[in-house]
């Protein structure tokens, strides 16, 4: 065969092969061959560049999007839909329907996928352009991210000119569920619901991620078809099944009891679809129906969204339970009786936290409302305080983990309380993967995976247990093999050797950082000299607020660090910084520069008074010690002499510094 029609072959192959696995879920072609066959049509389009094609299975994560999202003006506005909240408004829907068209309509009805909606243009077959909603008339071009979802056709069997279909983009629960452990793992921001995380992902500006973030699709519309006719809304969605698409589930309804009928059918199955959803569309069936109900400026006449109302029940509050999170923020739970809701028994309810608590005041032994609003997880609505028994008593969270008993701290800027335990068990995963990360020890090969698999088999329960870790226990690992756990012993010897700071930062007290691990390292020297450090002295370096400070003498008090500061040293893991110390001439000055500086910039002479102890302030106070005048100082000036600071000229600055 020749090339170029060896090219083609694989294309429509592979292609297929894509539609059984995401589509049809009936996977025909191996894995293997699947890699194999792509990775043959990816050298001959190497070889024959002439035969580009943006919708190749090989270009399905594609270049990066160079800046901004390019506007698309639809061609078909995608409209919104009219909510009902209560089963009389979806009868009064229908009524209008019949009155207008005189009876017998017939009425579709979907799940309401709570996603992102799109639009999938077409042209002579091929996948040219996909869009977001926006505002409806204008959205933002997002091809190459939806070209990673896979179960989105590039290449359709029939080939109109034209063809734009509309679907709803999601991330499925379990991918949801997998995307936010690793997010928690890696101590990074969670997101709130799959919907915020397909958006997130959808708006990516490489495809890499957004392919990585595995999104799928429904389709329930077609905006346009140029040369095809049809006369009904399922016949519109059979011919997208026929086109290779992943068509929304449909029931066609007669009667107002059909429709209630599946509506609650929709509610009960909620659970078991692979996305969520907030409710159910009603549509009527008729195409030309619909053009005679014709639209208001916002909604189409001819459909509504019915959303189903949170179920609540009554229950009682057996206990309160705490949990520790991988990120230390201890959350209440409320263990309550069994209760049927929404298809499910629950047995427990999220409390959010201590101030969700006090603000309802919930207590042990209460009777509940509780209920379900989309969410995994039930929550309690509102105490029924007139059945509350005697004897109960506010409930306050414990001042000790209940994991590891270290201390517990409220956020400074938030709601959560949070254990304080460096070898906290419950947060061990995170602390390792921390640690090992490449700001921090930078040991290469220990990835959350690897941390996971280590700490499964028992091998590791604090960051000290890595350095006694031997090729062979973990050789024995799922997935490793001798070479990478010599390369992983290997690393690890290495990061013995690190700068102090690098160690500071990885130990993730609260409020250190990089920045602050660097200074802290280069002001004291050793860990040591660290460790003996108060909160007076603390304040006095550059960058160190009060409660930075107030945080790292309370980590170096607690047992548990200094276990695992002493584990680490008998490691041999370094603990003495390889920067040259700062002078101290200027310790405990506090400076505050304004107007222009000839010589040097503000930056610099920030950098030069740092670099001597001193301290760089953005406002002036009592606590100043000098005020810099440069050239035009304007507000800053006049407080210092108000509050009699003394004033410096730049050549007064100079001559400290060297004196310095
Ligand atoms: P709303 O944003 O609340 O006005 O609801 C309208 C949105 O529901 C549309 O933007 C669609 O993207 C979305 N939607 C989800 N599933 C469906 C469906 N089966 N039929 C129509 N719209 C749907």
């Amino acid at each position: 065969m020749e090339e170029q029609q060896e090219i083609e072959a694989l294309r429509k192959e592979l292609e297929q092969a894509n539609y059984e696995y995401y589509v049809l879920d009936c996977p025909v072609m191996s894995d293997y061959d699947f890699d194999h066959k792509l990775r043959r049509l990816e050298e001959l389009e190497a070889a024959h560049p002439e035969m580009a094609d943006p919708s190749s299975p090989t270009q399905r994560v594609g270049g990066k999007v160079a800046d901004g999202f390019a506007e698309v003006v639809h061609r078909v506005p995608l409209e919104s839909l009219q909510d009902v909240f209560a089963p009389e408004e979806t009868t009064e829907f229908v009524q209008r329907v019949e009155e207008a068209l005189s009876g017998g309509a017939e009425y579709d009805v979907e799940p309401k996928v709570d996603g992102l909606s799109v639009a999938l243009e077409y042209r002579d077959g091929v996948f040219v352009r996909g869009a977001t909603r926006g505002d409806g008339q204008v959205g933002e071009d997002v091809t190459e991210n939806l070209r990673t979802v896979r179960s989105i056709p590039m290449a359709l069997p029939e080939k109109l000119s034209s063809l734009i279909v509309r679907g709803e983009i999601y991330m499925p629960k379990k991918v949801f569920e997998e995307l936010n452990t690793d997010l928690e793992l890696r101590g990074k921001a969670l997101f709130a619901n799959p919907r915020n995380a397909a958006a997130g992902s959808l708006r990516q500006h490489d495809p890499k991620i957004a392919a990585a973030r595995r999104l799928d699709i429904q389709v329930f519309n077609i905006q346009y078809a140029e040369g095809k006719e049809f006369t009904t809304h399922t016949e519109t969605l059979e011919y997208l099944q026929s086109q290779h698409f992943k068509v929304i589930p449909h029931m066609v309804c007669h009667t107002i009891q059909e429709i209630s009928q599946e509506i609650g059918c929709i509610g009960e199955r909620r659970e078991d679809y692979p996305f969520d959803i907030d409710g159910a569309v009603v549509k009527l069936n008729s195409l030309s129906g619909r053009t005679v109900l014709g639209s208001t400026a916002k909604f189409p006449r001819w459909a509504v969204a019915y959303k189903y109302p949170p179920e609540q029940k009554p229950s009682k509050v057996v206990d309160i339970v705490v949990q520790v999170g991988r990120t230390g923020v201890l959350t209440p739970k409320a263990v309550i009786e069994p209760v049927r809701l929404a298809g499910t028994t629950v047995t427990n309810a999220t409390l959010h936290n201590q101030d969700f608590i006090t603000e309802k005041d919930i207590r042990i032994g209460d009777t509940v409302m509780v209920q379900k609003a989309g969410e995994i997880i039930p929550e309690i609505v509102s105490v029924l305080k007139d059945e509350r028994p005697d004897g109960t008593v506010p409930y306050h969270l414990p001042d000790h983990c209940p994991v590891c008993g270290a201390p517990v701290v409220r956020d400074e800027d938030g709601a959560h309380i949070r254990c304080t335990g460096a070898e906290c068990p419950a947060q061990l995963l995170r602390h390792l993967v921390h640690f090992a990360s490449r700001d921090a020890m930078d040991i290469e090969g220990l990835g959350p995976a690897v941390v996971e698999a280590l700490v499964k088999a028992d091998l590791v329960h604090g960051p000290g247990d890595l350095y006694h870790l031997g090729t062979g226990e973990v050789s024995k690992l799922d997935r490793m093999g001798k070479k990478s756990a010599e390369n992983l012993i290997m690393a690890l010897e290495r990061s013995k050797e690190n700068d102090l700071s690098r160690l500071l930062f990885a130990f993730g007290i609260r409020q250190v950082g990089q920045k602050a691990a660097k200074v802290l390292a280069v002001r004291f020297q050793t860990m040591d000299a660290l460790m003996e450090a108060t909160e007076e002295t603390l304040t006095e370096v550059p960058d160190i607020g009060g409660i930075t400070a107030k945080s790292i003498v309370e980590w170096f008090q607690s047992p548990q660090s200094l276990h695992l500061v002493e584990t680490l040293r008998e490691a041999g893991v370094n603990m003495v910084s390889r920067e040259a110390p700062a002078g101290d001439k200027l310790a405990g000055k506090t400076f505050v520069l304004t107007g222009t500086l000839e010589h040097f910039t503000r930056d610099e002479a920030s950098t030069k008074i740092e670099a001597q102890g001193g301290k760089v302030s953005g406002s002036v106070s009592k606590k100043t010690s000098y005020v810099v005048a440069g050239e035009s100082a304007g507000s800053k000036l006049k407080k210092a002499n108000e509050l009699g600071i003394p004033v410096l000229s730049e050549a007064e600055l100079i001559q400290l510094l060297d004196e310095a």
